[in-house]
């Protein structure tokens, strides 16, 4: 065992304060911290921090341990200085009450053990190896120089693009003990989460400087995912996607898991290439997993069973892993928006205007048709607005015909007013003669279309409606229980004002 607490903070800071400031917060959230001293700017920083740090006895907290790094940049770490004075701030560091010290390969390679022993001093030696561009094809051999080389315990970290090799980096921490497994990259970010429960010894999170590639935050780490809780019976789900990182789904699924007491977590997982995603379900353990762009359309292709409406929507954002290992697909924008709707207004018998023929206005239309509704389709491309309206028994209205003619409700299912390009809208003031205008979009959650809706005295429904909706009824369709749809909607609210906010638009 390295630390009492198996999400280790890492400190990095370029001045001695700050990184003194760091730490005292750090020893707030984790009692098991990495001390960067390779990130402080220079000798004469690291040896200020060094004396500021033994006497603030920060180190003398009961059950702290902690870790000094003075990474060396041929080993992708930011110091500059010779190997002897690499050796000589680490033993400075284990002097001040560092228990453990991470040596990188490159410097063991260079030095000899017993010099080592004497050079660094008593501390616990954690040996370690990093692959900057692409996991090494004998990941067993590195494990296997890095324990000859008198190790206390072994790191290795390695750049993953793909799900596949940063599995393998993940299985040298079932083989033995004492290993800190690391897949680096955006790619692989669920399985940095994941680490702790396949064997790592530790794994990293960033007080407020990012160290490595695809680096969760050590708040994200311990409250959203609760990476440090996660065990062999933890459920694994997830959003598959390109881009993932903004998405709102990890925020509102993990804080549903967390109120029912569900052993679960859902991790983002950015999807370039499905086949991969596809081949790790079964060695992560997927239970069940969201779908969106690009991926909404070719899922279908490799699902075992669909419900009869995804399939005529030509779209799942949703699928469970049976036991077996089957893939059944459902899609629930659908239910968003009969569920963003259905209370507002009386669908039956209404008539509908929906502008967009993609993926969004496909699910509103059968939702809307399915509903009773009479749909209206108005897209620039003629030929896709004709085919969905012929698949929902609707009509196709030209843009020039849209100031004559009334509707009960026009939904915009297009990105036309999406962030960042606040001020575009997709129809004018005077286009609006409609009773409610609903607006898939929920970044913002009032777009400038609803602005004009509501300056006319017209109902508004933003896009947060649906979204809110189609993830709790994902939610049931994975747990097989009622989703705690107020709590999942605070949080996506919570997360979405904070953006706002830190954006500048509130
Ligand atoms: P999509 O498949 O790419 O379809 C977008 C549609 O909008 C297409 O018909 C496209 O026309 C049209 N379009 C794009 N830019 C346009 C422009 N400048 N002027 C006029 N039409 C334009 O995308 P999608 O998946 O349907 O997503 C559309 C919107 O729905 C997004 O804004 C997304 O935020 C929202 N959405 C919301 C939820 C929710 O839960 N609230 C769920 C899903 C989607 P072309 O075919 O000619 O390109």
């Amino acid at each position: 065992m390295i630390g009492k607490d198996k999400i280790c903070a890492v400190v990095a800071a370029e001045d001695a304060r700050s990184m003194l400031h760091q730490l005292a917060d750090a020893l707030w959230q984790s009692r098991t911290v990495e001390l960067r001293l390779d990130w402080l700017a220079g000798d004469r920083e690291i040896e200020s921090f060094l004396r500021r740090f033994t006497a603030s006895r920060l180190h003398a907290k009961p059950d702290v341990t902690l870790i000094a790094t003075c990474r060396r940049r041929s080993a992708g770490g930011n110091y500059s200085g010779s190997i002897a004075k690499q050796l000589l701030h680490l033993a400075e560091a284990l002097r001040a009450g560092c228990t453990w010290y991470d040596l990188e390969i490159e410097s063991i390679r260079q030095c000899p053990a017993e010099l080592l022993d004497v050079l660094v001093g008593e501390g616990r030696r954690l040996v370690s190896a990093h692959f900057f561009q692409a996991a090494p094809r004998n990941l067993e051999r590195v494990a296997h120089e890095l324990n000859r080389s008198g190790a206390d315990a072994i790191k290795v970290a390695a750049q993953c693009e793909l799900l596949a090799d940063g599995v393998k980096v993940l299985r040298l921490a079932r083989a033995q003990r004492n290993v800190v497994a690391i897949p680096m990259g955006d790619a692989v970010l669920p399985l940095r989460v994941l680490a702790l429960r396949e064997g790592s010894a530790i794994s990293y999170a960033p007080l407020e400087n990012a160290t490595a590639p695809g680096q969760v935050s050590l708040k994200t780490m311990k409250n959203l995912y609760r990476a440090d809780r996660l065990d062999s019976r933890t459920r694994v789900y997830g959003i598959v996607g390109n881009p993932v990182a903004q998405s709102l789904s990890p925020v509102m699924q993990n804080v549903a898991f967390q109120a029912r007491r569900i052993n679960a977590v859902y991790l983002p997982f950015l999807v370039k290439n499905l086949r991969d995603f596809l081949g790790a379900i079964k060695p992560l353990g997927v239970a069940g997993f969201s779908v969106t762009i690009p991926h909404k359309q070719e899922i279908l292709r490799h699902l075992d069973e669909c419900d009869p409406l995804a399939v005529a929507i030509g779209a799942v954002n949703t699928v469970v892993v049976r036991t077996n290992g089957k893939l059944c697909g459902y899609n629930t924008d659908y239910v968003g928006v009969l569920r963003a709707l259905e209370p507002r207004i009386p669908l039956r018998g209404s008539r509908v205007l929906i502008l967009g023929a993609g993926g969004a206005a496909r699910a509103v239309a059968f939702a809307l048709a399915e509903a009773g509704a009479v749909v209206c389709v108005c897209a620039r491309r003629a030929k896709r607005a004709a085919a969905l309206a012929k698949a929902v028994h609707g009509q196709v209205i030209d843009r020039p015909q849209l100031r004559s003619e009334f509707f009960d409700a026009i939904v915009n299912a297009t990105p036309v007013g999406m962030y960042p390009r606040l001020q575009d809208s997709p129809l004018e003031a005077r286009d609006l003669n409609c009773r409610l205008v609903f607006d898939t979009i929920y970044r913002p959650r009032e777009t400038r279309l609803l602005r004009l809706a509501a300056s006319r005295g017209i109902q508004t429904v933003s896009g947060l409606e649906m979204f809110i909706a189609q993830g709790t009824a994902q939610w049931k369709i994975w747990t097989g229980q009622r989703a705690p749809a107020d709590i999942m909607r605070k949080a996506a609210l919570n997360a979405l004002q904070r953006e706002e906010r830190s954006q500048g638009r509130r």
